[in-house]
């Protein structure tokens, strides 16, 4: 893999470490599947698993980072990252590098948009067509591979990563209805990108309700959530 090592991260989180009171900092990457990062400590020696996702990033990058997480550690509390970290994670160079290994790690993924029935890509043409969505690019659509009924789409504001249930992918269902869920999907993709967390906000909701069939493809969902399809 390019970019730091382990060498490098331990040095980093070292000297980040003596700035915060600890002496004996171990730091690795590990390759979680979500970006994260993990840590145990008893009083004297704290020891870091940090996702491999970060390990592009420049040395200012991991430095910011490593203090984020000695304070959230620290304090107990969430931390804000700083602007060169939120700048890392947002770059494309961030998405080419990382969401290859992403979408190996995601299992359940078929890792193509199109399904037996329904087809993804055509479906996210038509959204921007109608000016529903802005003209994206970039967005990895794909279906999973099991037919979970009730949790139907999944978006990785941060790997760019859309995934609709297979269970959606039937003949009985209109292709407004995957459509729908689609577009639920790509709305959080473009209002959560600046914040890299997908949220359901007012502003959310009346985007979303600017579907044409909502209510039907709502109703649609219902049913296919309680298998009377
Ligand atoms: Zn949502």
């Amino acid at each position: 893999m390019a970019g730091k090592d382990d060498q490098d991260i331990q040095e980093i989180f070292k000297g980040t470490g003596r700035r915060h009171g600890y002496d004996f900092v171990e730091a690795n990457f590990f390759p979680f599947k979500e970006l994260k990062s993990t840590w145990h400590r008893n009083r004297w020696k704290v020891a870091f698993r940090i996702s491999d996702y970060m390990s592009g990033c420049g040395e200012d990058v991991l430095t910011d980072y490593s203090d984020a997480l000695f304070r959230r550690m620290v304090n107990g509390e969430r931390v804000a990252y700083t602007d060169s970290v939120m700048c890392w994670l947002k770059s494309d160079e961030f998405i080419e590098m990382n969401r290859p290994l992403y979408l190996e790690r995601s299992r359940n993924l078929s890792l193509s948009p199109e399904g037996r029935y329904h087809d993804l890509q055509s479906a996210m043409n038509g959204l921007r067509d109608k000016g529903l969505i802005e003209d994206m690019e970039d967005v990895h659509l794909t279906w999973t591979r099991s037919a979970n009924r009730k949790r139907v789409g999944y978006c990785s504001v941060l790997m760019k990563v859309i995934a609709i249930s297979s269970a959606l992918d039937s003949l009985e269902l209109p292709s407004f209805v995957p459509e729908y869920v689609l577009y639920h999907e790509l709305v959080h993709l473009e209002m959560g990108r600046e914040t890299l967390s997908p949220r359901h906000g007012r502003e959310f909701r009346r985007k979303e309700r600017l579907f044409p069939l909502w209510e039907e493809a709502e109703s649609w969902l219902r049913r296919v959530a309680s298998q009377k399809t």
